[in-house]
């Protein structure tokens, strides 16, 4: 197969031939490197290429180029190639074009003239632009085969388990595939239950657990040792981080996700608001750059395998898991997260992260400043939220399926509410529709009670319709909220009388000494990616004052 293509741009051919000279050096093996002397011929190439059938996996390119801008090169080669990796070459003068060309053209990075030394300058990013595309790349077929159909929620499930765990399969909708249909029916051998998966060497699981089916296609399902030092249960921001932390600090570290690492950001389609990543990054990215960089600092990550209970005996602390195995740490960390519900209706995934938000963040009141926003649902949280957006956007309305606001809200925040004149209240009303090109740009309501549907221009959706904490397989063993959100720090001694110790409990540490929470399953957590990370991080520093103390 032939290697895909890196396309370097540059009028001066001087600095042309000095960043081919570089990318040669480093990426000859893997990749195509192909030289324009302007916006022009690197367009009439872009398209040979792609008559050809090839691929191009990053344009580097230069922005102050007379005719046709680096930008404006850009613009059009993404036409073809939108999957491309997009660097500019800018001079120190151009930055603001360059961070102006971030939103414009969905630019992934900007390097400043000159670029040496390139092992500092230059590769760093390229490797890391070029891992990111790699991993999005179509990914040879290489055994797995899910026959389903594509309203079975079963055969859903495992092709989302694959999916995120970066398993490649080959989907055949039965319903649509004669042959495929057949395949399948041979392989059930009489079983009507879905999906059916076929492995490369024939093996045939119906509707399998996902713990064998992960075993089965080369996941790390065992841990490798019965005691660590830390055992950090879930594997979303908080777990990622707080194991990344532990063994990097020269804890023993086992990480245990029943699903796939990530947690809810691993499902999001872009977070914008994560330091460091100008661009946005997917949460499928973040996973994955936060698993390689867990791995190789020595944490053991398991993937596939459930936290059923939780067991304290003095200093140790033993986790059984639901195959009925069990392990045992010094310290636990718990990074359970939690479940938000999601409005099941058209173009709502689409959106998340563009336009569709998950609780609020005064992050994003100022992305949204000036701006009409809408609140949806009708709790105390959602009314919180209407009151923090009126002070910045323009306009909010906070849409509420009840008849009165009163109904599940504080008396205190529907009198706030109706003191505050940009707020508008839409009750018995239900958010039916989302459309808009890359980003919410109008939402259908419907009426509860006439039935009638409006069409309303709106550019974000703050979401409130509940979320349901992890933190079932703890039973009584660490104290929780009537939600079952886990107390910490100085809330344990606030809300619980348990508390054992003199001293007081260290920060993100629970009822229980020497088990912390860290992230959204913590009650009081601010729910976000970056504080997920830093909960998950500083999590590390008590356990090991933690560990002094015993
Ligand atoms: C669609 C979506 C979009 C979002 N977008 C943004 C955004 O743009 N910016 C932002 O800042 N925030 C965003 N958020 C919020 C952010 O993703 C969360 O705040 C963050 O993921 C919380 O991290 P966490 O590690 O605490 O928990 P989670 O991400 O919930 O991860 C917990 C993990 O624990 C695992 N687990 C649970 N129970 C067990 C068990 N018994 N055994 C083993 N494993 C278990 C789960 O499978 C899960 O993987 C978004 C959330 C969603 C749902």
């Amino acid at each position: 197969m032939s290697r895909p293509v890196i396309l370097a741009v540059d009028d001066d051919p001087q600095v042309l031939a000095a960043v081919t000279r570089d990318l040669r050096a480093r990426y000859a093996e893997g990749y195509q490197m192909i030289a324009a002397d302007s916006g022009a011929a690197a367009l009439e190439a872009v398209h040979e290429i792609s008559e050809r059938g090839r691929t191009i996996s990053l344009f580097l390119v230069d922005q102050r180029m007379p005719s046709m801008s680096g930008t404006e090169f850009l613009l059009e080669a993404q036409k073809v190639f939108p999957e491309a990796k997009r660097l500019l070459l800018t001079a120190y003068a151009d930055t603001e074009a360059a961070i102006q060309a971030i939103n414009a053209v969905g630019l992934d990075q900007y390097l400043i003239k000159p670029w040496t030394p390139p092992d500092e300058k230059l590769y760093p990013i390229l490797d890391d632009a070029l891992d990111d595309w790699q991993a999005n790349a179509v990914k040879p077929f290489e055994g797995a085969r899910v026959f389903g159909t594509t309203w079975s929620p079963t055969t859903y499930e495992i092709k989302a388990f694959l999916a995120r765990n970066e398993v490649p399969y080959l989907f055949i909708d039965i319903d649509n595939d004669e042959e495929g249909a057949t395949t399948a029916a041979e392989a059930a051998g009489g079983s009507t239950e879905l999906p059916i998966v076929l492995l490369e060497d024939n093996t045939v699981f119906i509707n399998p657990d996902k713990s064998v089916l992960a075993e089965a296609v080369g996941i790390h399902t065992v841990p490798a040792f019965p005691f660590y030092d830390l055992i950090v249960v879930g594997g979303g921001p908080a777990g990622l981080a707080a194991s990344v932390y532990g063994a990097s600090e020269g804890l023993s570290t086992v990480m245990i996700e029943r699903e796939a690492p990530g947690g809810q950001a691993g499902t999001s389609n872009r977070i914008e608001n994560y330091l460091g990543f100008p661009k946005g990054i997917s949460g499928a990215d973040l996973a994955r750059r936060a698993i390689a960089q867990a791995t190789r600092l020595g944490a053991e990550i398991i993937t596939a395998a459930e936290v059923d209970k939780v067991e304290v005996a003095g200093p140790l602390k033993t986790v059984h898991l639901t195959d009925g195995s069990e392990l045992t740490c010094r310290a636990l960390i718990i990074a359970s997260g939690m479940t938000v519900r999601r409005l099941h209706i058209p173009g709502y995934e689409r959106f998340e992260g563009a336009g569709i938000y998950y609780g609020a963040a005064a992050t994003e009141a100022a992305t949204y400043r000036d701006k009409h926003v809408y609140v949806i649902g009708g709790a105390n949280s959602a009314g919180q939220a209407a009151v923090m957006f009126s002070r910045t956007s323009s306009k909010v309305t906070l849409v509420v399926r009840s008849g009165d606001l009163g109904e599940k809200m504080s008396a205190y925040l529907v009198d706030q509410i109706g003191a505050i004149e940009n707020i508008e209240v839409l009750t018995s009303r239900s958010v039916v529709e989302v459309t808009g090109a890359d980003r919410v740009e109008s939402i259908r309501l419907e009426d509860l009670d006439s039935g009638a549907y409006e069409t309303r221009e709106a550019s974000a959706l703050f979401i409130f319709v509940g979320a349901v904490p992890h933190s079932d397989f703890l039973g009584d063993a660490v104290e929780q909220n009537e939600k079952g959100f886990i107390y910490t720090g100085p809330d344990v001694r606030s809300f619980t009388d348990t508390w054992p110790l003199d001293r007081d409990p260290l920060p993100l540490e629970t009822s229980v000494p020497g088990v912390f929470a860290a992230g959204d399953v913590r009650e009081g957590a601010v729910r976000r990616v970056a504080s997920a990370v830093g909960e998950g991080s500083i999590a590390v520093s008590f356990v090991h004052r933690y560990l002094d103390t015993v």
